[in-house]
């Protein structure tokens, strides 16, 4: 089967009690045993080590990304999480993306860095910086590509020689193209990571995250993770995903095309300074983003003239776009970094990592893309800096 017929049907099939053609949501605690001597026959014993509907989707999930298995969490940092756990100890180093979420820099310096844990903030876009930054004890390399919010791209196939060299696990952040685009598995990677919060789920309904696994053993080593720290997805936010599993290169290819037309737009406008999209040419890794993946995405940002008052003036004035700190669902979202999720960050290590105070992200939805840009244009036009 090609994809779009794998992400209707890969996992499910019709419900064998009922012919119920969704799987249900099996809200249930515990699973009833025939016998001390038939223990687990049926494959579950209780909802924290696994569930049906959770199971339904993360063998839907395998099939998508061309995985051994894939194990669920209950958000995406909780998939960084788990897998940081499954594969590193203390007295460790693992080396990860400069530009990377967010969440997962505070949980590698605010959190697991506590636990004799070193990490690395390396330019992934660089191999030559990853391999410069490889130790005797570096046991995870985690690349996030497209980088949040810059965009920046990092070359998975390179990056998981040099981590197969060091006898490392490769994880790919995959969240920004999912599957549909971005093969990580198939290009070298040994994990795929989501925050399926974003493009699986795709209308803002649940938070959830998955890993999905190139081997039947590192699968395992999560799943014993997931299982220990009680970190396994819940059954309605596994019901809803595989719901949007079934429409993701649908959303994905209108969003793309919105994205390409917004781009376009943006890139000729005389108030904006510079379009930072992979689908344009001018964009510095527009090569790479052909190579490695089979479509753009709906991410990008856009610098205006004028700094930071600018960047809220065209706030202040969006009609349309949410202000909103989400991404990849079916409503278009707009962010100003520098006064929202990064306004923390000093900003000299923002500007370090290319988050400059004109940045504008965009997470672009399913409207009309007409309507989004003249929405844009009304905002752009008052902008008075
Ligand atoms: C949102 C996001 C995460 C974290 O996912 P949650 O579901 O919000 O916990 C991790 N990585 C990337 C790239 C993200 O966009």
């Amino acid at each position: 089967m090609r994809f779009r017929s794998k992400q209707v049907h890969a996992g499910v099939t019709p419900d064998p009690t009922t012919g119920a053609i969704l799987t249900p949501i099996y809200q249930s605690t515990t699973f009833v045993q025939e016998s001390v001597d038939t223990y687990l026959a049926k494959g579950y014993s209780y909802s924290r080590s696994g569930n049906p509907t959770v199971r339904a989707l993360e063998k839907k999930l395998a099939v998508l990304e061309g995985g051994a298995d894939a194990t669920c969490f209950t958000t995406g940092m909780s998939a960084v999480h788990g897998t940081m756990l499954a594969f590193l100890s203390a007295g460790d180093h693992a080396i990860i993306s400069d530009v990377a979420y967010g969440g997962t820099y505070r949980l590698c310096t605010k959190v697991l860095n506590r636990f004799g844990i070193d990490f690395t903030f390396a330019d992934t876009a660089d191999p030559a910086a990853v391999k410069a930054a490889v130790r005797k004890n570096t046991k995870l390399f985690l690349t996030e590509t497209p980088a949040n919010p810059t965009m920046k791209l990092s070359d998975i196939a390179a990056i998981s020689e040099i981590a197969q060299a060091a006898k490392a696990v490769h994880v790919v952040d995959n969240t920004f193209l999912t599957p549909c685009y971005q093969q990580a598995l198939e290009l070298g990677a040994d994990l795929s990571l989501h925050s399926t919060t974003k493009y699986f789920d795709g209308h803002n309904a649940t938070v959830g995250g998955a890993v999905i696994a190139k081997t039947k053993e590192l699968d395992e080593k999560l799943r014993f993770i997931q299982n220990s720290t009680g970190s396994i997805m819940s059954p309605q936010v596994a019901w809803l995903t595989l719901q949007g599993c079934k429409t993701l290169s649908v959303r994905m290819d209108q969003q793309s095309a919105n994205a390409m037309a917004i781009a376009r737009y943006l890139e000729k406008h005389d108030k904006v300074k510079q379009v930072a999209y992979p689908g344009l040419e001018s964009f510095s890794q527009h090569e790479l983003a052909k190579k490695q993946a089979s479509g753009f995405g709906a991410m990008m940002w856009f610098e205006v003239k004028g700094g930071v008052k600018a960047g809220k003036q065209l706030m202040d004035n969006i009609e349309l776009w949410t202000l909103a700190e989400n991404l990849g669902s079916v409503e278009s979202l707009i962010t100003h970094p520098v006064t929202m999720t990064h306004a923390a960050v000093e900003k000299k290590e923002r500007e370090r990592v290319g988050i400059i105070d004109g940045l504008v992200r965009l997470s672009v939805g399913l409207e009309d893309a007409e309507d989004l840009i003249e929405a844009l244009e009304k905002a752009l036009a008052a902008i008075k800096v």
